[in-house]
């Protein structure tokens, strides 16, 4: 089974602090697919919205036009070392969501590893989705 994807590097600038960082982007053309960020910024996943876990998840929102799926995959994905996984880009140095990007330089390829979901796997995820489901209301 395939653990990383490949994905191209961009600049970016960080409105809050002004500090330059790179960020991987899965750009507009990738269909089914979500770039996590944590909080902190410094670590990245990829969830592949096609995959076992995801699939369920999907089928059991699809009745539930109110929840968005990704922020329900985020919180039900492994979390990264000592922090939490978000929906939106954070600065790696200052933590603030959503930092402006520079335009369009691309710096490269890194191996973004895919979302794991095996601490939600092991449990009842029609009860935990529910869980989510009601919090975001
Ligand atoms: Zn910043």
């Amino acid at each position: 089974m395939q653990t990383v994807r490949a994905v191209p590097l961009f600049d970016a600038r960080c409105s809050h602090c002004g500090e330059a960082f790179a960020h991987p982007s899965l750009g507009d053309a990738v269909y089914g697919a979500l770039m996590l960020c944590s909080v902190d910024g410094r670590q990245h996943a990829i969830v592949d919205g096609f995959s076992a876990v995801p699939a369920q998840v999907a089928a059991l929102l699809a009745d539930d036009p109110d929840t968005a799926l990704w922020p329900v995959l985020a919180a039900l994905a492994d979390p990264p070392e000592g922090s939490f996984w978000s929906v939106e880009l954070h600065c790696p140095h200052c933590g603030q969501p959503d930092p402006v990007f520079q335009e369009g330089t691309r710096r490269g390829m890194a191996d973004i590893p895919l979302a794991r979901f095996s601490q939600c796997a092991a449990g009842d995820l029609v009860a935990q989705v529910a869980r989510l489901t009601d919090r975001q209301r």
